[in-house]
């Protein structure tokens, strides 16, 4: 999982998986000095990674996990983005990501569903858009074509949705039109709208990418009175010394001035996010549809603007409180699995199997049909698959069955995004506006990794912010491969269980009435019990 995540990362030569700075490990000889380490563990011993490095190997049992790992946890007056990029530049420290320091990694698929769940459930809440329907004429404009963000266009497309995305690095744009993500590419934003409506026009939709720079280009449609339906933002905003081009920057000059001049970089790069953001906010005022993406655009903008402005930017809500934590609050949230033989065969298999385990849920079906036919492949196969608590595990260990006897020609990982469920603090994106304010205490992830660990999760990560998100995100990640043995059957569903059961607990104890409801029922399948002790507190209940 090391050697793929490099494989369809980045940078791999600096080790960048994603998110403009997110690392695999510390440097290359410490990602060699954790592949011999791996190659010799004994089935009763731990390697325990910190920052990206190993430390060493600790008796264990063959029930433990493989590997634990802590990235770039600091105590709170110490997680600030100064010291972040100090120890950084010194080698003493590394931003994990989510899912590049633990190996979790599977390309823009692992963002692709989130944001298509997200777009549907806006089509479906604004355009009346009935399930199997598609938003043929509905036209999307965003911007950022990196790790993530070039996931957008084509979960658009999944929709029928048309989008217009912004990039300002010509390489980034050209690799998505190469790769299938986007359908034609042009530099005017004049231009790029003339073919957009070309297309609607004659009943299709396309997947068009601008090269530009994003506060430019969203400023001129709100000037032009371009209104699109939906409006986002997928740059790495979050950082505003290496995630963010401001306007009129050449992209070489940026990369010079960020090391010669960083304070000039981000007080520039927050003026343009500002001004993306007005536009933004114009063009809600216009109609459209607007939230952000999980990228800490508003909070950049606002460092700018002052905090006088807050409540006036924050009517661009943010994804997860304005639209998918009905989803989370159920255990419901991005699974995935990765086929360690490379076989599509294999991912054949597995992808059969989640069509068919859950008919009380149309919609798994419906999503495995869709990525089968939209998501280009990256690496070792492998499937993001929105799944819930108790699907999960049942999916695995209906995995499991097949590798012991050999209808799966060798063992399958099974992982999610940190950003899930329980694994996740962090009050600007995953856990903002939580109802019973709790949106930042951490001791959810560290709970869920000390439950992951008891579970014998074969890996378990606990991440926190670097960079831009420095003092601002707790997480914990897991990986449980299905080896088709009866001990990895246990810890399949130990783990996993455990994993989505905390999520449920959480958001039960938070107020929310679909996980107090999961709790009590056994999860989506009836079969993965949790119990609640806690009262719900007494909350409104229309706050989000
Ligand atoms: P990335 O660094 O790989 O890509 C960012 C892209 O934005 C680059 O291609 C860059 O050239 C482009 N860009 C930067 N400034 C620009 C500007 N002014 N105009 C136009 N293009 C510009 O990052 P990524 O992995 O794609 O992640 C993007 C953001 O999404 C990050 O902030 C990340 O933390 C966040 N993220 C959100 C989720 C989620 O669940 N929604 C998941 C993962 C990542």
């Amino acid at each position: 999982m090391l050697e793929n995540a490099l494989e369809i990362g980045e940078n791999p030569k600096e080790l960048i998986i994603y998110a403009s700075l997110g690392r695999a490990a510390r440097s290359w000889e410490e990602a060699h000095r954790i592949v011999a380490a791996l190659l010799e563990l004994e089935e009763d011993e731990t390697l325990v990674l910190q920052t990206g490095r190993p430390i060493g190997v600790v008796p264990t049992s063959p029930r433990s996990p493989m590997v634990v790992s802590a990235i770039n946890n600091t105590v709170g007056r110490w997680s600030d983005p100064e010291r972040f990029y100090e120890r950084a530049r010194e080698g003493k420290t590394i931003w994990g990501g989510l899912t590049a320091g633990a190996w979790q990694y599977i390309g823009r698929q692992g963002v692709l569903q989130g944001t298509y769940e997200l777009l549907r459930v806006v089509a479906e809440r604004h355009f009346g858009l009935q399930a199997g329907e598609q938003a043929l004429g509905r036209w999307f404009l965003t911007a950022g074509l990196g790790g993530m963000g070039s996931a957008q266009p084509i979960s658009a497309r999944m929709l029928g949705i048309s989008s217009i995305t912004v990039e300002i690095d010509e390489t980034k744009a050209s690799r998505a039109l190469e790769t299938g993500g986007l359908d034609e590419l042009t530099r005017g934003p004049a231009e790029a709208h003339r073919i957009l409506k070309r297309s609607i026009d004659s009943g299709s939709s396309v997947a068009v990418g601008l090269i530009g720079n994003a506060a430019d280009a969203f400023e001129w449609f709100a000037d032009n009175d371009i209104v699109p339906d939906i409006v986002s933002d997928q740059t790495a905003a979050h950082d505003a010394r290496y995630g963010y081009v401001p306007a009129g920057y050449e992209l070489d000059k940026w990369v010079e001035l960020r090391e010669t001049d960083p304070a000039r970089v981000e007080t520039d790069a927050r003026e343009s996010i500002a001004r993306q953001v007005e536009a933004i906010l114009r063009l809600q005022g216009a109609g459209a549809v607007a939230f952000e993406n999980g990228n800490n655009l508003r909070a950049q903008a606002l460092e700018h603007l002052g905090e006088g402005e807050t409540e006036r930017v924050n009517r661009i809500p943010g994804f997860m409180a304005g639209y998918l934590r009905p989803f989370f609050a159920r255990g419901i949230g991005p699974f995935r699995w990765v086929c360690l033989s490379g076989s599509e065969e294999d991912q054949r298999t597995v992808d059969e199997l989640a069509a068919t385990l859950f008919p009380n849920r149309p919609e798994v079906a419906a999503w495995i049909e869709l990525a089968r036919t939209h998501i280009p492949s990256q690496g070792l196969p492998a499937r993001s698959c929105w799944l819930g608590h108790g699907e999960r595990s049942a999916l695995a260990r209906a995995v499991n069955e097949r590798v012991a006897d050999g209808t799966i020609s060798a063992p399958v990982l099974f992982t999610r995004d940190h950003l899930d469920s329980a694994g996740m603090t962090n009050p600007r994106i995953g856990t903002e506006g939580m109802r019973d304010d709790s949106d930042g205490v951490a001791d959810w992830p560290l709970l869920d990794a000390m439950l992951l660990s008891a579970g014998g999760a074969d890996l378990v990560a606990v991440h926190s912010g670097g960079g831009g998100y420095s003092g601002w995100m707790q997480s914990a990640g897991v990986s449980v491969i299905a080896d088709g043995t009866e001990g990895a059957a246990g810890r399949l569903s130990r783990a996993l269980d455990s994993d989505s059961g905390l999520g449920v607990l959480r958001h039960a104890t938070a107020g929310y009435e679909e996980a107090v409801h999961s709790a009590g029922s056994g999860g989506e399948t009836g079969n993965a019990p949790v119990r609640l002790i806690a009262a719900p507190p007494d909350v409104a209940g229309d706050d989000d």
